[in-house]
């Protein structure tokens, strides 16, 4: 079974409405500082982000934030962090994060947590990386996003393997064991590929 030291966390600069996935940051947050796996998040003390990195503070882990200048402010760039590495740009921040992080998990957030988790994907499709990428799709809030994976997939712009390139959980306490089962998941280009 795989050993993770460090994970990055993908989830909204929001709260959301639904207290479930307030608890579900909060759980996540406690759950990496009492398996001692280190968070990298995106550094801000705002949204679901702030309430995983609080919960993780709060039992004792290690939390890293990766945080451009320019959002310092706007998503309160978190002062208790364990460290808070300052970038330039938002590429720098998830090159960073993708570097300092063995794999990635997503709870619900907006455009730019599926910018995030899609980037990690992608680049797993191009073999960039092999590390696990696990949607917690509570209360199916992803399941619009899974459903229109299916629909690229039908229409023939993706091969079905794609959905080998990430797991997808229904509740918060599954992530751990989807990441240590996480398959090695390659797909090698198909030759006359239209
Ligand atoms: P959101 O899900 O929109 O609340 O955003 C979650 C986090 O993603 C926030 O910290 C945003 O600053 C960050 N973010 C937004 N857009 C991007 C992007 N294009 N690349 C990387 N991170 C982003």
């Amino acid at each position: 079974m795989t050993e993770f030291k460090s994970l990055c966390l993908y989830c909204g600069s929001a709260q959301g409405h639904n207290p479930v996935f307030h608890e579900a940051a909060r759980y996540l947050g406690r759950e990496f500082a009492h398996r001692g796996i280190r968070l990298v998040y995106g550094g801000g003390h705002i949204g679901l982000m702030g309430l995983a990195a609080d919960a993780a503070l709060e039992a004792g882990g290690t939390v890293i934030g990766v945080i451009p200048k320019f959002l310092i402010d706007a998503e309160v760039g978190h002062a208790g962090a364990t460290e808070l590495v300052v970038v330039e740009s938002m590429h720098e921040r998830k090159q960073r994060m993708f570097e300092l992080a063995d794999g990635f998990v997503i709870l619900p957030g907006g455009l730019g947590t599926i910018d995030e988790m899609i980037e990690m994907i992608t680049w797993k499709q191009l073999h960039l990386h092999d590390k696990p990428v696990v949607v917690i799709d509570l209360e199916g809030y992803w399941g619009a996003l899974l459903g229109l994976v299916d629909h690229i997939v039908a229409e023939g712009f993706a091969r079905p393997q794609v959905k080998n390139l990430f797991s997808v959980v229904r509740a918060v306490d599954e992530v751990f064991a989807a990441l240590a089962a996480a398959p090695p998941a390659r797909i090698h280009p198909a030759p006359g590929r239209t």
